[in-house]
Parts: structure tokens; sequence; C-alpha cells
């Protein structure tokens, strides 16, 4: 790969490069196991003394092409794809901190995140305090304690869609000696790249746009590769691990220590990785992601003015719209368009917005976002049933609120289906 190359290249070409008279798509790699002419080859990749692959659960080779590419794409040095975007954000974390550590996290997060760190991490002896995604750098620093391990956030929330102050929270997660862990799912990496506001970890649901088709389940923790883990504070960074005969992965692998070890511990203890064919599907949807973030983000736009003006519609959020209360925000981080993602609320509150949900023709009602179909939701019902009203709250969700995932069709037809839907409320 050329690293001059720009996104759209990128998109297409990273991660495989075939060689002479090799397939020219890149191909699955289906296979568990690898073959091998000496004993000697396989005990070597057993110690990570030289690069290859010996057993699927490890490593494959398909994964690892669209690893690279994942990694490319976000201008990162590593990547680690894992089987969903929730154990990208749980071992994101689990890869730094363990029973007895703390973790900040802005409160406006996706559903399953949250549930995540108050309920599952909690049981593993992990504590979260939240702040707000609007906390200045004192107030954030005020939640950070001695065992803080990272501070995460969604770059654009789902569904609040508040847009990330990045620098804020990784000036404040840096002066405390810890990593910015950011969730760049809705933006994808072609509408922001928080590597370079100060981000040290992203993760994607890679089920979201980086598939686009709504096809694969999967995630990635994608590594900067420019945090200090020699700080004082991740002394399994930098003391020898006994599962590696004292490998110690700041000085073994200085390039890319935290997804060596993500690997090396938790994607082989656990069995989390990714499977080929997922990833090979994610990869044939992330050929075309400039081109559809592009169309998701031009559609969400004409159909939040759309709705703004619709007399049975109450309100929309959408932080591309000029009276969005994010559009700073938005310009400084999104330039590119807000992505797709845009919710509202119908006159008559939530059993009005039911009525209009049910009478949708094109858009239909589908638990999942990002993808090519223009899809709605109602999140205080569905993907955040679990969350207490006070949860509700600091995750941005109203009772009325219908999340629309708006795809790449065309707009006039998505304009009239919305427009029949209203009139019938
Ligand atoms: C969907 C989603 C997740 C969880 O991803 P899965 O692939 O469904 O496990 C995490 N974060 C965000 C922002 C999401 O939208």
């Amino acid at each position: 790969m050329d690293q001059n190359w720009k996104f759209e290249t990128k998109a297409v070409q990273a991660g495989y490069e075939p060689g002479n008279g090799e397939p020219r798509v890149m191909p699955i790699v289906q296979s568990t196991t690898y073959k091998y002419d000496d004993a000697q080859s396989v005990a070597d990749l057993f110690d990570l003394k030289r690069e290859g692959f010996f057993y699927t659960r490890l490593a494959n080779p398909t994964v690892d092409w669209f690893e690279k590419k994942m990694a490319a794409l976000e201008g990162g040095v590593a990547a680690c794809a894992l089987s969903a975007g929730q154990s990208a954000s749980a071992f994101s974390i689990l890869n730094i901190a363990s029973a007895g550590d703390h973790v900040v996290a802005a409160s406006s997060l996706y559903g399953g995140t949250v549930s995540l760190m108050t309920n599952t991490l909690k049981k593993m002896g992990i504590s979260v305090t939240f702040v707000s995604p609007r906390a200045d750098e004192a107030e954030i620093l005020r939640a950070i304690r001695p065992e803080t391990k990272a501070v995460f956030a969604e770059m654009l929330a789902n569904p609040a869609l508040v847009v990330l102050d990045v620098e804020r929270f990784a000036s404040a997660a840096h002066r405390a000696g810890v990593p910015l862990i950011v969730d760049n799912t809705f933006p994808t990496a072609y509408l922001c790249r928080p590597f370079e506001y100060g981000a040290d970890i992203v993760v994607h649901s890679t089920s979201k746009y980086t598939d686009g088709h709504a096809l694969a389940i999967g995630g990635i923790i994608i590594e900067k590769g420019s945090f200090d883990w020699t700080n004082g504070k991740f002394p399994e960074f930098t003391e020898p691990d006994p599962a590696y005969h004292g490998l110690i992965y700041t000085k073994n692998f200085p390039t890319a220590p935290y997804s060596v070890k993500l690997r090396v511990q938790y994607i082989r203890d656990l069995g989390i990785g990714q499977s080929p064919f997922n990833a090979f599907l994610s990869n044939v949807g992330l050929e075309t992601l400039a081109l559809r973030m592009e169309r998701h983000s031009s559609n969400a736009l004409a159909l939040a003015e759309f709705l703004e003006k619709h007399p049975k519609v109450s309100w929309v959020n959408y932080p591309g719209l000029k009276s969005s209360p994010e559009y700073e925000m938005a310009c400084k981080y999104l330039p590119r368009g807000a992505s797709g993602v845009l919710c509202f609320g119908v006159k008559g509150g939530k059993a009005a917005g039911e009525k209009v949900m049910n009478a949708l023709k094109l858009a239909a009602i589908v638990v999942h976002v990002a993808d090519v179909r223009t899809g709605v939701l109602h999140p205080a019902s569905m993907t955040h049933r679990q969350l207490t009203d006070e949860e509700l709250v600091a995750a941005g969700v109203s009772p009325d609120m219908i999340r629309l995932s708006v795809g790449i069709e065309n707009i006039e037809d998505l304009k009239a289906d919305f427009d029949q839907a209203l009139n019938q409320a």
C-alpha cells in the first residue's frame, strides 16, 4: 500500500495485496488450520518469534487483510477484528483494566454499551463513572481516580447524536495518563478520524456502516500506536507475561503492544475473534464506504430538513441541521457530513409516533441502523428497553424518540414515504 493513497483508494485497495497470478479479489481463507513442513516453524509461531498463521482462533489471512484495511483507513498501526461491536467495546477496556480498576465514560452511549458498563464490567470488578458528553476538562478530571485506566466515549452518540469534543476528552485523559477510547461506529473513518484529534484506541461495530449491507455482525479495535504504556499505570504492558515465557509487550512489540497483548491474551484465551466469512463480507462493504457515507449523509440532511418543516413533526435532531445544538461541533469534527442517522418526535408523542412507524412503506421497522435500507426504531421500547428512566435521560433517549437510519435510496421516494405516513398520524 502507498501511504499517500487517499481514503477512497485505501478503502478499495489497502490490506490485501495480491502477488503475481493470485486472486484479484480478497479471498476467504475458510480454513481453521495451516500446513507446515517442519516442527520448528510452528514452535517459532507459538513463541511469537515469527509472523504467520497456525490456527484461525488466533489469526486468519482474510481477517488479517480486513484488519489491515481498517487500520489504514483510521490511520492506526494495527487492528484486531472481533465477533461483535459489543466485544470490541468490552475488550478495548478489558485489555487494560481488571478487577479493582475504574473507567470514566461519556454518558451518551449505545444501549448495549451502557449495559456492558453498568452490569457486566461491574460484575468483573471494574467500576464506571459517567460524565456528561458536554463535561469540561475539570469535570472529566474530577471523575478520574488513581485506579482509572481509560476514558471511553462515542464519537457520534447512538441515538443521542451528540458529537464528542474529542480534543477535550483526549486532553483530560492524557493529563491523567490514561488512553481515550472512542467508538467511531456512526461517523466511520470517512467522516471522522478520531486519532487525528488525540484518541488512542478506536472501536467500531463493523455490523453498521463498515459492512453497510446488514450482512455480518462484527467489531474491531484499532490502535493508534502513540500512547505511552510505560508511564507506570499499565504494569501488564511493561512486566514479563508468564503466559508467554516472560514476554514484555512494550519491549518485544513496541509498535503495537496493545494489539499484540489483546490477540495473544484475549483473542487466544477467549475465542472472540471475527470469523473469516464475516471479515470477507465486511470487506466487500468497506470497498464502497466512501460513496455510501456521502449518500447517507446527504440523504439524512435532506430528510431532516424535510421533517423539520413538516407540520406533524414536533422536533428533529440531526447534527448537520443548522438548528441543532450540535451543529458547531459537527462542522468541526464531521465536515464531510453528519452520517445517516437522525431522530425525531411526532406531535401527539409516543402513540402518534408508533402510528407513523406502522404506516411507513419503504422504511421498515428494524433493530438495526446504518445499512443501505432506510429503517426506523423506537429506542425506549427496543434497543434501550433495559435502561432505567434515569439512564434513558443520560443516554439522551426521550419516550417519543423515533430513530431513523437513512439509507441510500432516492431522496424523493423517502420524503414521499414519510409524508404519507405522517399524514396518517
Ligand atoms: C451497534 C453498536 C454497538 C454494538 O455493536 P454490535 O455489532 O451490535 O455488537 C456498539 N456501539 C455502537 C455505537 C453501535 O451502534
